[in-house]
């Protein structure tokens, strides 16, 4: 399929989990282009996976000198940027009583004012009539024990999707959000202990109105119709990926 033939897309996270399944899926269809993150390992491994046609530039996210940077080296590189994925994001885990300053600002750094600044410095090279598709979560909609901060970054980067589009509304620059359920990545790693993974995820699987919990190519496919003309009449709009969790389960 080419459905993004010759499209050049901007990934950030693109190196892990959902962000890499979205480049492998954008890959699939005959896109080219760059994954962002900071681990040069993955960054090196993921874009082996990807081939000729895309980069890895290592930058942070919530630095805009960073984000800059990103920007003009995919623009000199490739000569135009069409789509750009706001991936990168992650949760602090606590409640209201455990969250400090510190990790208020991290969250929010990461999930909230990445996202704004990404698009913000991209725009100077990004063409007309381009896509950007933000990733939020489910954790927007339905209260999960100690993500409420990370739902409450999510909820505004929901809100960021409308508010883009109608900013854009000049250039045709079409800005949409996909927010996905619990989905197979390493980011448990990050919330689980290594024992307990697998049984975690037989549970969420087992409550799940599907059966199963996402795979990034789920949000990839999902990315791939967001960034291409089959969805040019969708702009502010958000697409729950969530295997039925949110609402149904
Ligand atoms: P992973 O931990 O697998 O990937 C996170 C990615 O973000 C990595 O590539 C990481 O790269 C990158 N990243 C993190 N911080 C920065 C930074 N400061 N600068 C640049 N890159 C950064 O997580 P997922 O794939 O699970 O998550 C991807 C997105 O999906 C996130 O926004 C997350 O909130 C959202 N999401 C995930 C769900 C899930 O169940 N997995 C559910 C709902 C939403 P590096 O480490 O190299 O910096």
């Amino acid at each position: 399929m080419s459905r993004l033939k010759n499209k050049v897309a901007v990934v950030t996270g693109g190196n892990s989990g959902i962000g890499f399944g979205i480049a492998r899926e954008f890959k699939n269809e005959g896109a080219k282009g760059v994954i962002v993150g900071r681990n040069q390992e993955t960054l090196d491994s993921s874009v082996a996976q990807l081939g000729d046609n895309f980069i890895a530039i290592n930058a942070d996210v919530t630095s805009l000198a960073d984000l800059e940077r990103v920007f003009k080296e995919t623009s000199e590189k490739f000569g135009k940027i069409d789509v750009i994925v706001a991936n990168a994001g992650g949760g602090a885990v606590g409640t209201v009583a455990t969250i400090g300053e510190a990790d208020y600002d991290k969250t929010m750094d990461l999930n909230l004012k990445s996202v704004y600044f990404t698009v913000q410095k991209a725009l100077p090279y990004m063409n007309d009539g381009g896509s950007i598709i933000l990733i939020g979560s489910n954790a927007a909609h339905r209260a999960y024990a100690n993500f409420t901060l990370y739902g409450a970054a999510k909820a505004a980067v929901i809100y960021l999707a409308k508010g883009f589009s109608s900013d854009l509304l000049d250039r045709k620059i079409r800005v949409n959000v996909i927010t996905p359920g619990t989905t197979d990545t390493p980011a448990f790693e990050k919330f689980v202990p290594a024992e307990q993974i697998e049984a975690v995820k037989t549970h969420f699987a087992s409550v799940m109105p599907t059966g199963r919990i996402g795979q990034p190519s789920d949000i990839g496919k999902t990315a791939v119709f967001l960034a291409s003309d089959d969805s040019s009449f969708m702009l502010g709009a958000e697409l729950l990926v969530d295997g039925g969790m949110t609402y149904l389960a």
